[in-house]
């Protein structure tokens, strides 16, 4: 097992009806930017629950973030944050919403020319504005980590961040949200989380025996709760499982002492930035292709995968990994999930060059656990996903 650290100062607040207490995790004197997103918390209740919970705080609004967090929106609210003097933020929606509060956190307190830099420098945040969340849409597990992934739509750049000052205060995550989720975004949520599980257990054995554990536990339950989630959101039990599966699948724990991949995420992001792709989608494209690219350097972990996860029984190691990479993709295509880059749009063509290109220009010469991916590696994974 590889050396660690861990620490994740966020509270979690789970649960039914847990809304209501959000009034006691804020700083009695603050004064409060409620930030959403375009509007599906004024259909579902929850925008009146939080208001509720918010009575006697002075309260000031920004809606209107859109999924992908657009860096000139997330500008317009800077710019609130500066006029009104706020202390603290609190995000109420999905993990568009909480990324862009967390780009918030970290630019208001920024001292550089501008925030853009924060994205492009890869500048840490060590102390950002105090936030909070109500989680809205099981998925990306931003309510208990210190990422965020920023989009600006005038230069087609979709770029990461993070630091230890950008942990939420508190979250809370009440199931019951789920049962207004349309039938993508589940779907999204539930493949969202699933890759970020794979993006740190398939790797190569690092000896992480719990961690896998823990990683494969995830995994199962995805697999178990997706159809029931599918087929009636409502259904608070699967709801809950769905839910904390999600947090739990990034919130740092499983990552502890072993290897972590992401060159997924990060071939995906991309995916996102040319075509507008939903995040998971884009995951859904890449993965597949990325494990048959490097199926020798990761087959112990997918074999593995295939006995534990899926329990293939049938053939050599080699054969269940390789029926491995098969049912992920029966799995995400259970979602309706297409899992070919030209399912999605007709103008794909050059689109593996052009990422190709984008990370010579950015120095991103060895993605991947062994740092080894190379920028001619990317445009042959890009190119398999077609
Ligand atoms: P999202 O973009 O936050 O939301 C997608 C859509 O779902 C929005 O239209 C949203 O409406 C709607 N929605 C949310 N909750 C709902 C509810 N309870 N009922 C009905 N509709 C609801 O989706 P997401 O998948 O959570 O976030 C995706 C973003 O997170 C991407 O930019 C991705 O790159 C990023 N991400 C971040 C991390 C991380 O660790 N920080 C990890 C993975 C991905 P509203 O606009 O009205 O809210
Ligand atoms: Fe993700």
């Amino acid at each position: 097992m590889l050396n660690f650290e861990l620490k994740n100062p966020t509270k979690i607040i789970f649960g039914k009806d847990q809304i209501k207490n959000l009034e006691k995790e804020l700083p009695k004197d603050a004064k409060v930017l409620l930030l959403y997103g375009g509007g599906s918390i004024k259909q579902n209740g929850i925008y009146e629950q939080v208001k509720k919970a918010l009575h006697g705080h002075e309260v000031v609004e920004f809606g209107g973030i859109p999924a992908n967090p657009e860096y000139a929106v997330l500008l317009e609210a800077l710019q609130v944050i500066k006029n009104e003097s706020i202390t603290f933020l609190l995000a109420v929606g999905g993990g568009s919403v909480i990324d862009g509060t967390k780009f918030l956190s970290a630019a208001a307190l920024f001292k550089g020319d501008t925030p853009w830099d924060i994205l492009t420098n890869g500048i840490p945040t060590t102390v950002g504005l105090p936030f909070g969340t109500v989680l809205t849409l099981p998925a990306t597990a931003s309510e208990m980590n210190s990422g965020a992934v920023i989009t600006r739509a005038e230069i087609q750049e979709k770029r990461a961040m993070g630091g230890p000052g950008l942990f939420p205060v508190f979250s809370i995550l009440d199931p019951q949200v789920v049962a207004s989720i349309p039938q993508r975004q589940l779907a999204n949520g539930v493949t969202d989380a699933f890759t970020h599980v794979l993006e740190q257990y398939m790797t190569y054995p690092a000896g992480g025996y719990l961690q896998d554990r823990f990683a494969e536990s995830i995994m199962q339950t995805l697999i178990e709760i997706a159809p029931r989630i599918m087929k009636n959101p409502a259904d608070y039990e699967a709801a809950a499982n769905f839910m904390w599966s999600c947090t739990l699948a990034l919130n740092g724990l499983i990552q502890k002492g072993v290897p972590g991949d992401w060159a997924v995420h990060m071939m995906g992001h991309e995916l996102t930035a040319l075509f507008g792709i939903d995040h998971a989608r884009t995951l859904a494209i890449v993965a597949p292709s990325h494990y048959r690219f490097n199926f020798e350097s990761k087959k112990e972990k997918l074999a593995q995968y295939g006995k534990r996860v899926w329990g293939l029984t049938e053939g050599t190691d080699e054969d269940i990994a390789k029926e491995a990479i098969v049912k992920t993709e029966e799995f995400f295509h259970s979602l309706d999930i297409k899992t070919a880059l030209s399912e999605y749009t007709s103008d794909y063509k050059g689109t593996a060059e052009k990422i190709s290109a984008r990370f010579i220009e950015r120095g991103w010469n060895g993605l991947g656990e062994h740092k080894s991916l190379t920028p001619a590696h990317v445009q042959e994974i890009v190119e398999m996903s077609y």
